[in-house]
């Protein structure tokens, strides 16, 4: 009896055997199932990036999944070439295209937007810019932008501008025989006009780059300056005619020749041999030649025969035979005539 429960016993234990085996085969089984189903699940993919590829096999069900997966995380303006809900199927492709940073300068600012747009326009939309109707953008709005390329867009305005300007006088001269030819008289002054400019004034970020005349009116005409030019070539001095080429207006002092006059040293005679007395006026050459024979009034005639350290110019020495005389002559303003 012991020895059949003993067997009985036994024979319990070797039916156990085969249950273990079948279990852990049925396991691995299942497990291999799994794997199998699950493996069978992965798809190939490929992420093409900026910089870089990436080939997985995986289960994700999006796009968004797979660049998580792929390390990829999408920046501001990045562009993937697909929705990011898009269902991963076996083979799938996706492209990620990255942003650069694009400086768009307007009115003085710089906006920097990141996008992968290339046109001119799309940045410009993107910067949220819209150039005006004169505004002139750089590079053209429908060019393709090249890598680091800038948009510029210079503000354009115009403004019509005022301005008086000074317009100078004219000046006439008319003979006039009631005066000394070779003197002049200012008849009437002159006077500056006015004109009012209108210019239409072009300016590119605020600033003048250009003004262009386009209208013109008078505000005030200018007057001309009369100047009268003696033509009178005679005189009458104490009954008597006297004929003249021109006449000077000078200042006259008065020497004769003695040391005072004319230093110790003087030898009494002028600059061109004659001696010094009445009758004998110093010049400066270059306004009466030495040697012309004229008449002074006050004086009477004379000849330019001297010269002087301080004659030059408008100035005459009328020449005494004593030196009371030149001392009562002090300095007068006087006509010269310079004789035919
Ligand atoms: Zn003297």
């Amino acid at each position: 009896m012991r020895l059949r429960e003993a067997e009985v016993g036994q024979g319990r234990g070797y039916r156990a055997v085969p249950f273990i085996i079948t279990s852990v085969v049925l396991c691995a089984a299942l497990a291999f199932a799994c794997w199998y189903v699950s493996k069978s699940q992965e798809c190939a993919v490929t992420v093409v990036a900026w910089d870089r590829e990436v080939a997985l096999h995986t289960t994700a069900s999006t796009v968004a999944e797979v660049l998580e997966e792929a390390n990829i995380q999408l920046a501001e303006g990045d562009v993937c070439d697909k929705p990011l809900d898009t269902p991963v199927v076996e083979g799938l492709r996706v492209e990620v295209y990255r942003a650069e940073p694009r400086f768009v300068y307007y009115d003085g600012n710089v906006t920097t937007v990141f996008t992968t747009e290339k046109s001119v326009s799309a940045v410009l939309a993107l910067a949220n810019i819209t150039p005006g109707p004169d505004d002139v953008v750089l590079p053209d709005v429908d060019a393709l932008l090249s890598d680091g390329e800038p948009v510029r867009v210079v503000r354009v305005t115009y403004e019509d501008v005022w301005e008086d300007r000074v317009v100078a006088f004219k000046t006439e001269t008319r003979p006039d025989d009631s005066i000394e030819a070779g003197l002049t008289r200012v008849y009437r002054e002159g006077v500056t006009g006015i004109e009012r400019v209108r210019y239409l004034v072009r300016y590119e970020d605020g600033k003048e780059v250009s003004r262009k005349e386009v209208a013109k009116g008078t505000v005030r005409e200018p007057v001309s300056k009369i100047i009268l030019t003696g033509t009178l070539t005679q005189m009458s001095r104490g009954g008597e005619n006297i004929r003249f080429t021109r006449a000077i207006e000078v200042k006259a002092t008065a020497y004769c020749p003695c040391v005072k006059c004319c230093g110790a040293y003087a030898n009494g005679t002028t600059h061109i041999g004659l001696p010094a007395k009445q009758g004998v006026i110093a010049v400066d050459p270059r306004l009466i030649p030495l040697g012309t024979r004229v008449y002074v009034d006050g004086y009477g005639y004379a000849v330019a025969a001297d010269t002087g350290g301080a004659i030059k110019g408008n100035r005459i020495d009328v020449c005494f035979d004593t030196h009371d005389e030149a001392l009562r002559w002090g300095i007068k303003q006087v006509k010269v005539y310079v004789l035919e």
